[in-house]
């Protein structure tokens, strides 16, 4: 594991903390979730929910998970084997790579791809096999071509994330159906992250890939409360597959933490019944704090790409003079007191990524506003 080091988002939040910067690194909000949900948590803590939890997950939230996808895009998941709890998102995906590739099975994985994805196929001694998203139309998109070719006969899994972090894409129902038909044809599990599945913008929804023909039986589907509730600290994640690879992930998740955390998986069930009119509001709040950002950021001189979803924009740096993102950011906090995210430590070919930074909008008006203002300033 030498070659993970820390991750980038420790090293730039520890760098806004030292340097005093506004923090548009890290995606993480600066505001609560739902004052209902939160209070479940503290009574659930009061209530006596402080022993370990089931290690499938405390009943109600697997029945609520189950809900949900049936609810909203009409998958059935039996929450007695159907449904895994995990602590976030990032324990959901390092399991289901650990539990479902062998070593010198091959991943494929679109790159940038979310720093856990590389560090979980070299646990498990697998090989990535990255499929660059390019800009086309200002959005990021694959070449179906390219995504073909990345398949061989070891390729046992896809990792697909959408929406997409971190380029703000949301796959279409075209791109979606291409990456089906290559699990189909190719015998390919897909593990999708959909953890941004609430937050998409301007009409664009979420489309999960268990819901294409012939893919709900090869799809370890995962998401996490973190986004949809703006609360990435609390690390509830949950996995919907079928049965035997729901069985496989959780054989591996037991011995990485046994079982998640109580109290706020019994907040996460009520939230997901009662407190989507909450996330609503939410989505339409972020798509007003993309708007500020992307027209601050283009008034400093970055060219900025839209996002249809997610907490973050990405620019081009190239309009200001600079051209590689990594130099740039460590030097954005003396030039502008602001710190961002170099886009191309999300590369295995880190020259795609070279002239591309990451903002991240989930942050009060007023620190988007006062951010852009010292970019404004800094960067002339
Ligand atoms: N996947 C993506 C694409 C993410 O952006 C994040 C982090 N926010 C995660 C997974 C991790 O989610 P969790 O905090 O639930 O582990
Ligand atoms: N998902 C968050 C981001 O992309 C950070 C999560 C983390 O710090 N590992 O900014």
């Amino acid at each position: 594991m030498r070659e993970f080091g820390t991750t980038v988002f420790a090293e730039m939040t520890a760098l806004a903390a030292r340097t005093g910067s506004i923090n548009l690194g890290q995606g993480f909000p600066d505001t609560d979730g739902p004052p209902a949900m939160l209070a479940r948590a503290a009574e659930a803590l009061r209530g006596g929910w402080n022993q370990y939890p089931p290690g499938p997950g405390v009943p109600e939230l697997r029945q609520a998970v189950s809900w949900h996808r049936m609810d909203r895009y009409g998958l059935a998941y039996d929450p007695d084997g159907e449904i895994l709890v995990t602590v976030g998102a990032t324990e959901a995906i390092s399991a289901a790579v650990l539990a479902l590739c062998e070593p010198g099975d091959e991943v494929i994985l679109f790159e940038p791809y979310y720093d856990s994805y590389s560090a979980s196929v070299a646990l498990a001694g697998a090989v990535r096999k990255p499929v660059p998203l390019r800009i086309a139309e200002g959005r990021f998109t694959f070449d179906p071509d390219e995504l073909r070719a990345a398949a061989g006969p070891r390729t046992r899994a896809i990792l697909v994330n959408s929406p997409h972090n971190p380029t703000g894409t949301v796959f279409t129902r075209e791109e979606l159906a291409v990456i089906a038909d290559l699990c189909r044809e190719r015998d390919i599990i897909a593990i999708t992250d959909e953890v941004y599945e609430h937050l998409t913008f301007d009409d664009v929804t979420h489309i999960p890939l268990a819901t294409f023909e012939g893919m709900r039986e090869r799809t370890v589907m995962i998401s996490s409360a973190g986004k949809t509730f703006s609360v990435t600290g609390w690390k509830t994640g949950f996995v919907c597959a079928p049965r035997p690879l729901i069985t496989a992930v959780q054989t591996v998740k037991q011995f990485l933490t046994f079982t998640a955390s109580a109290p706020w998986q019994l907040a996460v069930a009520y939230a997901l019944r009662e407190e989507l009119g909450w996330v609503e509001g939410l989505r339409a709040e972020l798509e007003g704090k993309r708007d500020r950002l992307m027209e601050g950021l283009a008034k400093a001189g970055f060219e900025v790409f839209r996002p249809a979803g997610t907490y973050f924009v990405q620019t081009d740096i190239r309009p200001l003079g600079f051209d590689d993102g990594l130099t740039l950011t460590r030097r954005l906090p003396e030039l502008a007191g602001v710190v961002a995210i170099p886009t191309q430590v999300f590369y295995d070919h880190p020259a795609i990524g070279r002239h591309l930074v990451r903002f991240a909008f989930c942050k009060r008006d007023e620190v988007i506003s006062e951010a852009v203002s010292r970019l404004l300033s800094g960067l002339r």
